[in-house]
């Protein structure tokens, strides 16, 4: 990275933490108007399968374009975590948005258009890093405990998102089902278990690249999901009267 390039890199950095804090405090007040939050007053929409496709490829492709400009396949390992990456955001871009049973549902073009910023963003800062420092990610990185242990949190967060996901996904009795209380599972301890699964996935790939760009993101992920569990925990309260009152909203037992 040239020193302008690592000026930039920095600012980004400090750009994503303090909107990261934004968000943060805002999404308390503000419901983000999608899913079961959607409401009129947002402007235009898009069909939601398109929507998850339109916002989620970013992070696909500027993290690959970035990763490949960088350097990343030509020396060392970077290229395992390089899969780990694909892994989650090819399944959330391509796949997840296929088996949604959302039919006729609409997304702000707002939405998207924040989100498509926040992956273009996380993808060039993760990407690029990895890609320039590819080098570092030798054999002996991937035996070290940081990598050992991250890897384990990761696909651990990863398998809890994605079971949390599809199981909410499968309670909708066809496209114009309602929405039902979850009870199996995590759902007994809390209502978002696959937010709470993203924030631990990318926790655990904050640990097993230890890169400023993947703390950043993970810090990014929390500030966003964990208002977002708040505001969908009050509304099943809100929505249920007979929800079960000793679920937590994120943390079981504690949030
Ligand atoms: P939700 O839990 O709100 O919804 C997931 C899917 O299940 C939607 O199709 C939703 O339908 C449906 N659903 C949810 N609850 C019920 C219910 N009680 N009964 C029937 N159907 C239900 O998740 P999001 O849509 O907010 O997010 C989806 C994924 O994207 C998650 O894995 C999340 O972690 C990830 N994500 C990551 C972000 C990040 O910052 N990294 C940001 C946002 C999401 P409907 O859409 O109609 O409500």
């Amino acid at each position: 990275m040239s020193p302008t390039e690592l000026t930039f890199y920095n600012a980004l950095m400090a750009f994503s933490v303090f909107t990261g804090l934004l968000v943060f405090l805002t999404l308390f007040r503000l419901d983000a108007p999608y899913g079961r939050h959607a409401r009129p007053g947002w402007g235009p929409g898009i069909p939601n399968r398109l929507g998850w496709i339109a916002m989620e490829t970013p992070a696909v492709v500027v993290f690959g374009g970035c990763f490949w400009w960088g350097g990343g396949f030509d020396s060392g390992l970077a290229w395992v975590l390089f899969a780990f990456w694909q892994c989650h955001y090819v399944h959330r871009t391509y796949i997840f948005p296929w088996f949604l049973r959302t039919k006729g549902k609409r997304m702000p073009v707002l939405v998207v258009g924040m989100a498509i910023l926040f992956n273009c963003i996380n993808g060039y800062l993760n990407g690029r890093y990895l890609g320039v420092h590819a080098a570092a990610y030798t054999a002996e990185w991937f035996s070290d405990p940081r990598f050992l242990l991250g890897t384990v949190i990761f696909f651990g967060g990863m398998a809890m998102n994605w079971w949390a996901d599809y199981h909410l996904i499968g309670l909708r009795r066809g496209p114009d089902g309602g929405y039902v209380i979850p009870t199996r599972g995590l759902f007994r301890w809390v209502s978002c278990p696959n937010y709470l699964g993203e924030c631990i996935e990318w926790c655990g790939w904050a640990l097993l690249t230890c890169s400023p760009g993947a703390a950043v993101f993970a810090f990014w992920t929390i500030a966003n999901l964990a208002p977002r569990a708040y505001a969908n925990h009050r509304w099943y309260r809100e929505t249920f009267p007979d929800y079960p009152a000793e679920r937590s909203a994120l943390v079981p037992g504690m949030l």
